[in-house]
């Protein structure tokens, strides 16, 4: 009885998924889910991805946490649209689903959006197994996590499109094993891709914003579709 009500709770996130990514499809906007756990940096990659679009792709973020409005606040000063949701009135979710990306698209205005940014609730595990509706998963895992995350939390990694490796500019210091790390990386994931950056300094930044134009540029492409 458990599993029957667990599938059907899926089933309906999945058909909800599969309707916000028509919307998003039909206003030609490219979503993006990132994931990962508490402090690994996501609102900071937000903030210099924002500064680094500026004048090549319009983004709007919506963004996850179980309260506050602290990180909507941080990037409200772009000067951009930001849905915040807090999943503390749904019982302090600990991850973001597909229903409540379909009411926050509801409240965006998709004139003049080219890229929407998901910020999940910092968490390691469940975000990973709601889809959204979102066209890629990007992980952010940082140096300062440990090398053995990717061992001990393998379905968020199986499942990224993008491992985003940040706090490179911390690597010396906290004397990061990055071979070891990345062959963690590949072993749950063999062929992801990863990009080492700093989200702080921007070292590295330029790759990801590339990447992003590419993939924004394919997704514009009938064919991409
Ligand atoms: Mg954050
Ligand atoms: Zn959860």
């Amino acid at each position: 009885m458990r599993i029957t009500v667990l599938e059907n709770l899926m089933a309906a996130n999945q058909n909800t998924a599969a309707e916000n990514r028509r919307t998003l499809a039909d206003n030609n906007i490219y979503a993006v889910n990132i994931m990962g756990s508490p402090g690994c940096g996501k609102t900071t990659l937000l903030e210099k991805t924002l500064e680094l679009l500026a004048g090549k792709l319009r983004a709007a973020v919506i963004e996850g946490d179980v309260s506050t409005t602290l990180d909507a606040e941080r990037l409200a000063r772009f000067g951009i649209q930001v849905v915040q949701i807090n999943t503390e009135p749904f019982g302090g979710s600990c991850h973001l689903n597909a229903r409540m990306i379909a009411g926050s698209l509801s409240t965006l205005d998709f004139k003049d959006l080219d890229l929407l940014f998901i910020e999940n609730v910092g968490n390691l595990i469940c975000p990973a197994e709601f889809d959204l509706g979102e066209h890629e998963k990007v992980i952010v895992a940082s140096v300062a996590e440990g090398e053995e995350k990717p061992l001990k939390y393998p379905l968020m990694f199986r499942r990224a499109d993008l491992v985003i490796i940040n706090k490179m500019d911390l690597c010396d210091r906290l004397q990061t094993d990055m071979r070891i790390l990345i062959s963690n990386i590949r072993k749950v994931n063999p062929s992801v891709q990863i990009i080492e950056l700093s989200a702080l300094t921007g070292e590295g930044c330029s790759l990801w914003i590339d990447r992003l134009q590419g993939n924004f540029s394919a997704f514009q492409e009938p064919e991409g579709r």
